[in-house]
């Protein structure tokens, strides 16, 4: 029986595995990718992770990676199928008899007294042509990481819920134009965000409107908007697209487990401990306020911590 599990090696499941792994505890990890690092390997430059500035994604994964090596870490590639809490009554104090099972889609099983869950979340896309070969090449998913590589240019932010308004009034700081497009008349951001907005006066609101294409060679140029009432589409010059159109959390495997919010994010708060003893989350999984990369990483010393006390 390990002491631990840790699904998912983005930052918070290698931040796990560093304080695991110093703690002495009997653990490994299970990444369903062959290489670590999460949405880190998605990131172009990392620009706000404390004393890296300028790091690329793919180069920050492998500096943590080559770090859980460095202390001997197991990684099993492996995807995880379920999670089962079994013998879940066995003790009054809750503690002895109690384990979690592990089970891959390779039709492996592993047994251990405490799980941190760390499998992230993932962006919703657009799906319009240009988007994905421009990411990170000015099609961005997060205006708190790459907001600041705009400062003084024109950039579009795409969506209608309190991020993608969030994202605007942010951005209309550094920006010299932000387009908000979003596809309906209505925003369902909360209506003091939209107030906000509209004292900005940078800030040009492109409503009933979808975005239809972005163009640009190895970086945005510009973008096709098109006016969902009359069809007509329009061509606009912008050297950035932010896309808020929502995040999913990775929380399927420990549905019926732990509680979420209406979001899907498992609730916990900075100990990581959910509803399910002996269940953490670390990382964009979480409900909290930001998700980056260090909050990410801090979740995953949190859990550790917390699952000490347990063990
Ligand atoms: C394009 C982009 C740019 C970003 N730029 C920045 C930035 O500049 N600065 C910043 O601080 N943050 C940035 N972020 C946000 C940051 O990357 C995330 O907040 C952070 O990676 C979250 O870490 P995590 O470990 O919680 O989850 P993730 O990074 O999502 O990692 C989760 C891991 O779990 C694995 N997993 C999922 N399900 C399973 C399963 N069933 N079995 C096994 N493994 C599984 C996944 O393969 C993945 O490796 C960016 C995000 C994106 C998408």
């Amino acid at each position: 029986m390990l002491d631990m599990i840790i699904i998912g090696s983005g930052p918070a499941g290698m931040a796990s595995a560093i304080y695991a792994a110093r703690a002495e505890l009997e653990f490994l990890v299970i990444e369903q990718s062959v290489e670590s690092g999460g949405q880190v390997q998605q990131t172009y430059e990392v620009d706000n992770y404390p004393g890296i500035p300028g790091v690329s994604g793919p180069e920050l994964s492998r500096r943590m990676r080559e770090h859980c090596d460095k202390l001997g870490v197991e990684f099993k590639t492996e995807e995880v199928k379920s999670v089962e809490k079994v013998g879940a009554d066995a003790d009054a104090d809750g503690k002895a008899g109690e384990y979690f099972l592990v089970k891959t889609w390779d039709g492996n099983e592993y047994c251990a007294k405490t799980v941190i869950a760390a499998t992230g979340a993932s962006h919703s896309t657009l799906g319009v042509p240009g988007e994905d070969v421009l990411q990170g090449m000015g099609v961005s998913y997060c205006a708190t990481c790459d907001g600041a590589f705009f400062k003084n240019k024109v950039v579009a932010v795409v969506g209608g819920g309190d991020v993608a308004v969030e994202d605007a009034i942010y951005l209309s700081k550094l920006c010299t134009k932000v387009y908000l497009i979003h596809r309906r008349d209505e925003f369902r951001a909360a209506s003091t965000l939209v107030s906000e907005a509209k004292t900005k006066e940078n800030i040009e609101f492109v409503l009933s409107s979808g975005l239809k294409e972005i163009r640009g060679n190895n970086k945005v140029e510009s973008i096709l908007i098109e006016n969902k009432k009359t069809g007509e589409v329009k061509e606009e010059a912008v050297n950035g697209v932010f896309i808020a159109v929502g995040i999913k959390p990775a929380s399927e495997l420990f549905t019926g487990l732990a509680k979420a919010n209406e979001g899907g994010y498992l609730i916990a708060d900075e100990t990581c401990e959910t509803s399910c003893k002996g269940l953490f989350a670390a990382g964009d999984i979480r409900a909290k306020q930001l998700r980056q990369i260090i909050t990410a990483a801090a979740d995953g010393a949190n859990a550790v911590t917390s699952a000490q006390r347990l063990l």
